[in-house]
């Protein structure tokens, strides 16, 4: 039986896409070879880069000027390479600290530049997003986190800055259709919600870069990959397949829209279950929960049943439902290629559970 998967990542995938990619590594197009054995520098692996950029320019709707760039190194090399590239060391930019990953960008950056950290709801244990600050007109950038994958909080509405936004999407990328042209760059690992893990998706806006006085070794430029269309060394080609494939899923099953409204019916279908259910609670500001990853507890006076509660979910197929060692409880991360049908089997159990304990 296959599993309900609530994994943070690698997370859960079109079944469809799940299904192609096994007969690509099997047999790619019927020519006879494995996807996994094909030169990248052949014309069936540059077809597949070509279309995979071209649907993300178009799902997105990225005006000219953005370069989509597949590299490596995972998200958490942008939280180097992002200020190695943009941000001289006499030059400011902002950061919102709204979780452990926003964190860690804030503390790679600081390597290279002045950082302002404009807020930070670190002091609650990140369980809201601020929102009263002030951006400074000089920054070069705006580094935000459009959703906290380990905390259960996103941005479900981007902030008006004076600079370029610089925002890290790894765990909400391709949910919701948004409007690229206040961002300057944006990068998401390919994990969470587009791929296999092995390839790290960077949107650039050309103005962004040749700004820096710092010698940038050619692996680190941004500038190396939009010149030789990520193809300046052998890239993570099974990624980049797979996500190609999910983009294709994407655009068959309605674009960002159709992924947004369906992030919205499954985020109502567990919510509702978390703030009706007297055995469970929410662990965020409600206004800044996550369609994405949604963090709930079990109540104190309950909280001996916890271990009970994850056997019965095992026992059901459910997977991943722990949640962060920083958080505890619960997290259901509810990514596009999720079922709502696969949320209902958890809060059936939820409700279950309280019909019996409660
Ligand atoms: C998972 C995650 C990261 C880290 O991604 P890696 O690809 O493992 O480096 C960074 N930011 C966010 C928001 C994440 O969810």
């Amino acid at each position: 039986m296959k599993k309900h998967n609530f994994s943070a990542g690698p997370a859960i995938l079109p079944a469809p896409v799940i299904k192609e990619a096994a007969r690509a590594v099997a047999n790619y197009n019927g020519i006879g070879l494995s996807l996994l054995e094909l030169s990248h520098r052949g014309t069936e692996f540059t077809a597949v880069i070509e279309e995979a950029n071209a649907l993300m320019k178009e799902i997105i709707g990225l005006p000219e000027g953005y370069h989509v760039l597949w590299l490596t190194g995972g998200a958490s090399t942008q939280f180097y390479q992002v200020p190695f590239n943009l941000l001289n060391e006499d030059e400011t930019a902002a950061y919102l600290d709204t979780g452990t990953w926003a964190n860690k960008a804030i503390k790679e950056a600081k390597v290279f530049g002045k950082i302002d950290v404009v807020a930070s709801s670190k002091e609650q244990n990140y369980t809201f997003i601020p929102k009263k600050y002030k951006v400074p007109a000089d920054a070069r950038y705006f580094h935000i986190t459009s959703n906290n994958t380990i905390f259960g909080t996103q941005l479900h509405k981007f902030p008006k800055s004076p600079v370029p936004l610089v925002c890290d999407m790894s765990s909400d990328f391709l949910s919701r259709p948004f409007n690229p042209e206040p961002f300057g760059l944006i990068y998401a690992g390919a994990q969470k919600n587009l791929g296999p893990a092995g390839t790290t998706v960077v949107i650039v806006r050309e103005d962004m870069l040749g700004h820096v006085k710092r010698h940038l070794p050619s692996m680190t430029d941004y500038r190396t990959f939009i010149k030789e269309n990520s193809l300046y060394n052998t890239p993570p080609v099974f990624p980049i397949y797979v996500s190609m494939l999910t983009l294709r899923w994407i655009k068959k099953s309605g674009g960002l829209k159709a992924m947004h409204r369906r992030a919205k019916a499954r985020a109502t279908v567990l919510y509702n279950e978390v703030d009706r259910n007297p055995l469970f609670r929410g662990t965020t500001a409600i206004e800044d929960r996550s369609t994405m990853n949604a963090c709930f507890v079990m109540e104190e006076k309950y909280a001996a049943l916890e271990g009970q509660f994850m056997n019965l979910c095992k026992e059901n197929g459910i997977i991943g439902l722990k949640g962060h060692r920083s958080v505890g409880g619960f997290r259901a991360s509810m990514y596009n290629a999720m079922p709502k049908s696969s949320v209902e089997v958890l809060t059936g159990l939820m409700a279950d559970f309280a019909q019996k304990h409660g």
